[in-house]
């Protein structure tokens, strides 16, 4: 299942994991063993395996084939939901195709840290953004998050070739793929020996100046060629490139194996036509030892890919399921993948927490993981924090009654036709549209946080998230484009709301048509008249919006009364007993906000669940100050019960628990110590023999 040419491959001697077992085992057991092992198709990402030419890894997979390998690796680390991702994936492909020769030297994988399996190996691997392109040197046998391909560098597969050759010739000579021939060039003076020596094969020279990797990718090309040696010789001096009729650079000659030599003559000096050329020569073929590549591309990715069935959803209604997955991804895996926050990075999340605290549109239990949250960044005023307490208290370690967050992506208006289509950035989207409303229907909210009296703030807020945690670095780029042109116009906190609707929908223009657009879901102009047909009106015979209408639908759409818990999960239930046995203890926060917003008709929510979570939400509760200090003061009560989880994991339960447990063997080792005395007296009393 791979190429081995030059010693490289799974069945050389020196291989990473499974694969060195090959020469122990029958042959069966290699194969089955080896389909398991192997990397192959992800759950649904950009690439395949056995269709793509690229190495297919995953979490189970990516260590053992890195590690210790005979040749080196060009990882893409990649998020099938990003974009930009799946727009450059038919270059991977390609790059892929192009030098599928090179294997037995480097090899080109692939690594979907969209996919949910491979979370954690994404953040062991410490992947902040996608693409990320990682090169990891052979025969390494430390776990290593390899290296960056340089930034600034651009993306064309020349350039990827290149780095590729630069990063073969920085490994030692010990540490050299056994599948890499040497690239380094020869020495003039030892041209005349080729001359003179009889040699049974064909002897390629390539000329050529020092910027050149012409004479190196040819190399590469042929390397698992058998019956020629290719070589390469820098040389711009004139006397010298007369002596072999060389006029430009890089020219190659020929020298074939009866000793007839002469120069090589392409259409144009460049690799693929020397390597052609010099592939066409009688009997000059592919080693037959390398065992097959992985099969070129067989299928398009069209044929290929699986359409999943979609659930039923409703489209005019905003999904809990789609904010929810969203925030889990946004808290577990995207921020996770720092693992401290400091500077400006620590602002920006403690802004972003204080958002969601105080205007996620949530369920009772995730209001309070965010207030919790939220609290307890407030009461430590730490320059620096580690990312894994903040996964801690996600955890809930500290084991706070009600408190939860889903811990699994279920998208419902965010769900693809492809598994690796829409998702998270679409969640993204609606979780700040939503935010944005959610601060003009609720002018109080944001008292006391520093924002109150910035109608720009949620704005400022999700453009300092973008820049800062969000994985696509070229949705970034152009966010941050929108916002320098135009983020200062917002005047109020309405204007807030229409000028993410207007860029919202300046990017599905721009992404209308592209490969990451879901057919199913195609990029259209937001909202359409079939959900808002007042939004939309004719001015002098051409469409115009009708923004006094948008702004409406928006505050309509994205409200809480819009929100259906249809496919939330199953903790829903939970809270509903919760709830149903004491109405009123987690909800003053919902209310808080109801009481600020138009109370939603518990009628208008359609399942069963929303209904009955809205026939709560309708009850009379108390006003929203006192609402809100009785969440705080219980928090407040639970967090205090709950301290230093952060510094060595046990809350004070468990330290009470312990010293119960220490008190109550204590105390029956002493009961323990009196009782075996008394015992041992009687006992010595009754076997006692009288002396004589
Ligand atoms: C800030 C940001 C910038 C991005 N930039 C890029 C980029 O440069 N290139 C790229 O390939 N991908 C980019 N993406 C991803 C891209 O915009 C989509 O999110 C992704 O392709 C998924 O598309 P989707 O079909 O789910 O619809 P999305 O565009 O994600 O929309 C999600 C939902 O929001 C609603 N909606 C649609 N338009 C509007 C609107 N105007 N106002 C309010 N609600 C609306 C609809 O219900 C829609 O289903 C970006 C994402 C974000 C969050």
């Amino acid at each position: 299942m791979e190429s081995s040419g030059g010693g490289g491959g799974w069945r050389g001697s020196r291989l990473p994991g499974p694969p060195r077992m090959a020469g122990l085992l029958p042959r069966w057991v290699l194969a089955v063993f080896l389909a398991l092992w192997a990397p192959r198709p992800g759950r649904g990402g950009l690439y395949q395996a056995g269709v793509d030419p690229v190495w297919v890894l995953e979490a189970r997979t990516v260590r053992g084939a890195l590690r210790g390998a005979p040749s080196a690796w060009l990882v893409q680390f990649y998020s099938s939901a990003c974009g930009h991702c799946a727009a450059f994936a038919p270059t991977w492909r390609a790059l892929a195709g192009d030098v599928r020769a090179w294997e037995p030297a480097i090899k080109i994988g692939v690594l979907d840290c969209g996919d949910e399996h491979n979370y954690e190996t994404c953040k062991e691997y410490g992947i902040q953004y996608y693409p990320t392109f990682r090169y990891f040197r052979a025969f390494t046998q430390q776990f290593t998050t390899g290296e960056n391909q340089h930034a600034g560098q651009d993306r064309e597969l020349e350039t990827f070739r290149q780095t590729m050759i630069d990063f073969l010739q920085n490994h030692s000579q010990e540490a050299k793929p056994p599948g890499c021939p040497p690239l380094e060039p020869m020495q003039p003076e030892k041209i005349p020996y080729f001359f003179q020596e009889k040699v049974p094969h064909y002897t390629a020279i390539i000329f050529e100046n020092e910027n050149s990797y012409v004479g190196r990718e040819v190399i590469l090309d042929l390397s698992q060629y058998e019956n020629i040696a290719v070589k390469r010789v820098l040389d711009s001096n004139p006397a010298f490139l007369q002596k072999f009729n060389i006029t430009s650079l890089p020219s190659s000659y020929l020298i074939y194996p009866n000793g007839s030599h002469g120069l090589i003559h392409v259409l144009k000096p460049l690799r693929s036509d020397f390597s052609s050329y010099l592939k066409s020569l009688p009997g000059v073929r592919r080693r037959l030892s390398s065992s097959p590549l992985p099969s070129p591309l067989r299928q398009t990715r069209e044929k290929n890919v699986i359409f999943k069935e979609l659930k039923d959803y409703d489209k005019s209604k905003l999904y809990m399921a789609d904010l929810e997955s969203g925030l889990h991804y946004m808290l577990r895996v995207e921020l996770a993948t720092h693992q401290t926050l400091e500077g400006d990075e620590l602002k920006t999340f403690k802004n972003v927490v204080t958002l969601l605290a105080k205007l996620f549109p949530g369920r009772p239990s995730v209001m309070k993981l965010l207030e919790t949250l939220h609290m307890w960044l407030v009461s430590l005023p730490l320059d620096r924090i580690p990312y894994n307490a903040v996964l801690d208290l996600l955890s809930n370690k500290m084991r706070i009654s009600g408190l939860f967050l889903t811990s699994r992506v279920q998208w419902v208006g965010c769900q693809g036709s492809k598994p690796e289509l829409r998702g998270y950035p679409c969640s993204f989207w609606k979780l700040f549209h939503a935010l944005t409303v959610q601060a003009a229907v609720q002018p109080k909210a944001l008292l006391n946080t520093g924002f109150e009296d910035n109608p720009q703030g949620v704005l400022r807020i999700m453009q300092r998230y973008i820049r800062d945690f969000f994985g696509c670095r070229a949705c970034a780029q152009h966010f941050e484009e929108m916002a320098r042109e135009s983020m200062d116009s917002v005047k109020t906190s309405d204007g807030a709301v229409l000028w993410l609707w207007e860029k919202h929908n300046v990017v599905n223009a721009r992404l209308a048509g592209d490969l990451s657009e879901d057919p199913a879901f195609p990029k259209v102009q937001w909202p359409t008249p079939d959900i808002c047909p007042t939004c939309h009106q004719k001015i002098n015979g051409l469409d115009a919006w009708d923004k006094v209408q948008v702004l409406q639908f928006l505050k309509d759409h994205y409200g809480m009364g819009n929100i259906l818990y249809t496919y939330t999960q199953e903790r829903a239930d939970l809270d509903e007993k919760e709830l149903q046995e004491d109405p009123g203890r987690d909800f003053q926060s919902q209310e808080r906000r109801r009481s600020e917003d138009k109370i939603p008709d518990p009628e208008k929510f359609s399942d069963s669940r929303s209904r009955a979570l809205g026939r709560l939400l309708a009850k009379d509760t108390p006003g929203p100050d006192r609402g809100k200090k009785a969440l705080e003061s219980k928090i407040e009560q639970d967090m205090k019960q709950a301290v230093s989880f952060l510094g060595i994991g046990f809350s004070n339960i468990d330290m009470s628990l312990c010293i119960v447990l220490y008190v109550a063997s204590s105390f029956f080792l002493i009961i323990m110590y009196f009782f075996f005395r008394v015992r041992s007296k009687r006992w010595k009393v009754r076997y006692r023999r009288p002396s004589v």
